[in-house]
């Protein structure tokens, strides 16, 4: 089947960068990516903000009419209510967020999420229209245990069981020990665990729903790196993180050519 998906890299500030800063972080990549003529339809660029930055990127993203989507770093699994800290799906949809990353490897280390709570924050998403960037990938101690793509193709499975075939979706390959490290997969590596996620796509969604869901590589991706990631068949893009915090290397790295 012909595929057509379009490349999307997508910077993960984690907690970095306030509202100020986000301004100024993305009025200033908006002037990079014109300079370069930058083809919105040819390469998807997003950033995820920290949500108090949100509202900010919103209003300054509409006003100029800027070539950059954005989205939240997680969400609740519920709608509103007494669940003091946490951001509904609906409040992030409101301020016409078009991404959410769930399941980032932080969250699942750091705040105990499980694959049935990543499970439950996709279902949540999807309600509220938001697009998934589902992340999934093993650690150092899995990889060893138990291969390249076990892990990983368990964690997507969990999270996808149930979701419509035309479900609009985003995975992210994340191995653990590539994130932040420097030592980024090589890109056979990533290329081989994006296929065999791809296959559970087609499990799951069917082939059509498979062929029109992007996955990205993440770990360590920079400027320098990025054109070989994108040579895989299976490999849709990136999700950057301490990359996507410096304004030209981030340009650089939507900018790459194949
Ligand atoms: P990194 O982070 O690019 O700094 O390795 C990637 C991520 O955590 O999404």
């Amino acid at each position: 089947m012909a595929v057509n998906r379009t490349p999307l890299i997508a910077g993960n500030w984690k907690m970095n960068l306030d509202h100020l800063q986000a301004i100024a972080f993305v009025q200033k990549l908006a002037w990079n990516l014109a300079d370069a003529k930058h083809d919105f339809g040819a390469v998807e660029a997003a950033v995820f903000p920290p949500f108090t930055d949100l509202r900010s990127v919103q209003t300054l993203v509409q006003a100029d009419k800027l070539p950059i989507a954005y989205g939240a770093q997680d969400l609740s699994v519920h709608d509103s209510g007494a669940y003091t800290g946490e951001i509904s799906g609906a409040f992030i949809a409101q301020l016409d967020a078009k991404y959410v990353i769930i399941g980032h490897s932080e969250r699942r280390q750091y705040h105990g999420e499980t694959d049935e709570i990543v499970a439950a924050k996709v279902q949540a998403a999807v309600k509220h229209g938001l697009v998934p960037v589902l992340c999934v990938g093993e650690t150092a101690e899995d990889l060893e245990q138990y291969g390249p793509s076990a892990v990983p193709v368990g964690q997507l499975e969990t999270a996808i069981a149930g979701l419509p075939a035309d479900v609009d979706l985003v995975v992210a390959y994340e191995p653990v020990w590539a994130i932040g490290s420097g030592q980024a997969a090589t890109p056979e590596q990533a290329g081989s665990v994006a296929k065999a996620l791809r296959d559970v796509l087609v499990e799951s969604l069917g082939a059509e729903g498979a062929a029109a869901t992007r996955i990205l590589y993440g770990g360590s991706v920079k400027a320098a790196n990025i054109a070989a990631f994108m040579r895989e068949p299976d490999v849709d893009g990136a999700l950057v993180g301490g990359a996507s915090l410096d304004i030209d290397e981030f340009s650089a790295i939507i900018r790459y050519q194949k």
